[in-house]
């Protein structure tokens, strides 16, 4: 739902600051790993490198995560195994999960969950130890493969529901490689935002009870495309239709009664009474200003259904 925005605008610096978390010379250690493996050495594509391979654009991460499992099914059964535990080893995520979490956190512009935006992605404190509320969501499964566990561009702060099975889990976010490479948060073409548009509409036809937060069960929230179906998959594998109108659906009435009660009219009135400007009142009743600089759940969809967001 949201896009993967770095604080720090220079690309370079931030990758030579992601490498850094890494202690040892990468490249060199892989040299000598490779050395004694003789199976490895087709693990990496040709002219790729452990370095170039953390902070590869996601789209070439694509390739790498394919060319993998080729290799991998081109194995006997025993070579496979010997193959992907090597690999594990070496790109081992488990022993940097904390710092990475850490980094992405202080990084990224990124206050939800990236794919629901119905969750905290936050660090608290707890006898002076940071405790984090969030998963890093690998988009292609690290798993599967090994090779992009690493990657900074495979990685995204996510909450658990969204991240573990039966949601996410090992799966990939879309089924063909086009769909793959397009649908990642990481992608810098990915723009779910002014694609997918969240309505309420009438569960059955000719219904106008208001307001309708009294008759809740006569509406439903819904999903549409602007321009992009493709997002379509990503609504799908995280359930967002499902989990909104059990979440959402009743505080998305209250905004669509309010929309109503105060038309543009009464708030220009409203606004000449009070002495204050048009803006102010508005804000003052929907809050938008407010849900942007403190990064309210939710947000996007309110703002879909308040009509502020532009779309295509
Ligand atoms: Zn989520």
């Amino acid at each position: 739902m949201y896009k993967f925005i770095s604080r720090n605008r220079d690309k370079r610096k931030l990758h030579k600051s992601y490498i850094a978390l890494f202690k040892h010379n990468l490249d060199q250690k892989w040299g000598k790993f490779v050395a004694n493996q003789p199976l490895l050495k087709k693990v990496l594509p040709q002219g790729m490198t452990p370095t170039k391979l953390f902070v590869a654009e996601f789209r070439k991460l694509v390739d790498v995560y394919f060319s993998y499992i080729d290799y991998l099914n081109s194995l006997s059964v025993e070579n496979k195994e010997i193959v992907n535990t090597t690999v594990k080893k070496f790109f081992n995520y488990d022993s940097h999960a904390g710092k990475i979490a850490k980094f992405l956190h202080d990084e990224y512009e990124i206050h939800n969950c990236v794919y629901c935006d119905s969750s905290k992605v936050s660090i608290f404190h707890h006898k002076r130890k940071e405790v984090r509320r969030f998963d890093i969501d690998h988009v292609l499964d690290k798993g599967t493969c090994p090779l992009t566990s690493l990657s900074l561009y495979n990685l995204v702060p996510s909450c658990k529901i969204c991240n573990n099975s039966p949601l996410k889990g090992r799966k990939t976010i879309g089924d063909t490689i086009k769909e793959i490479k397009h649908l990642s948060p990481t992608n810098p073409s990915y723009d779910f935002w002014h694609h997918v548009k969240f309505v309420i509409n009438p569960k059955f036809p000719n219904i106008s009870n208001t307001p309708r937060v009294m008759y809740e069960n006569e509406y439903e929230l819904d999903i549409e495309y602007y321009k992009d179906t493709t997002y379509a998959k990503s609504v799908n594998l995280f359930e967002l239709k499902d989990r909104y109108n059990t979440d959402f659906l009743h505080e998305a009435l209250l905004y669509l009664d309010l929309k109503d009660k105060y038309t543009k009219r009464q708030i220009l009135d409203m606004a000449k009474i009070l002495g204050k400007t048009y803006d102010e009142v508005y804000e003052d009743i929907f809050k938008i200003k407010f849900d942007q600089t403190h990064h309210s759940l939710y947000r996007k969809a309110k703002e879909d259904i308040l009509g502020i967001t532009t779309f295509g």
